[in-house]
């Protein structure tokens, strides 16, 4: 299945020279959503894996779906703010400025093996900050899973420097 003709793009964005690529067009296609979760979850047969841990918003509906296959539990990744227990936290910089990522600061076990999952990797700050959560908490990252990369930006490479196994499914420019 070609799910890159399934998957939108949105030209200028959220702002003005973004390409948004929109995988909510994937999401209502049933045989295109089910095909990304098998993609997603087979690499990972027979590796250890104790939670799931889904980026604030797409993440969560992947991640969900990935959980559910691997009947492991689910950990949301959100922005500042959002939790409502103790909170550990992570700041991270964007191009203009910083961001925050939290979970809750009971979510991971010490040792518990950590699946995270989002829809897209574009300069790997999110999924970074979120490793560096989890690695905080005590969680060991065994794999970090995306539908779309853009390879040009670099993100997954730079995932990989941090000694993650990464997967996607597909690339745009
Ligand atoms: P990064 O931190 O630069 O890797 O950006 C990745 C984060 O931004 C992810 O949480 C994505 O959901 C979001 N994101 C960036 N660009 C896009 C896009 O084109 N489509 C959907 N999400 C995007």
């Amino acid at each position: 299945m070609d799910i890159k003709t399934i998957i939108r793009t949105i030209p200028d964005y959220p702002k003005k020279g973004i390409m948004f690529r929109d995988i909510t067009t994937l999401w209502q296609d049933a045989g295109g959503f089910r095909h990304v979760i098998d993609q997603l979850v087979w690499p990972y047969a027979g590796v250890r894996i104790d939670k799931v841990a889904g980026i604030e918003a797409r993440g969560f509906v992947l991640g969900g779906a990935i959980a559910h296959q691997l009947s492991v539990g689910f950990i949301p990744v959100r922005k500042k703010g959002k939790l409502p227990a103790a909170v550990i936290s992570e700041e991270y910089d964007l191009e203009y400025g910083t961001d925050t990522v939290e979970i809750h600061e009971d979510a991971i076990k010490k040792g518990e093996n950590i699946l995270l999952v989002d829809d897209l990797i574009a300069t790997g700050g999110t999924a970074a900050a979120a490793i560096n959560l989890i690695r905080h908490a005590g969680g060991t990252v065994v794999g970090a899973a995306f539908v779309i990369d853009l390879p040009d930006i670099g993100g997954a490479r730079r995932i990989g420097k941090m000694g993650v196994n990464v997967r996607t499914l597909c690339e745009f420019e």
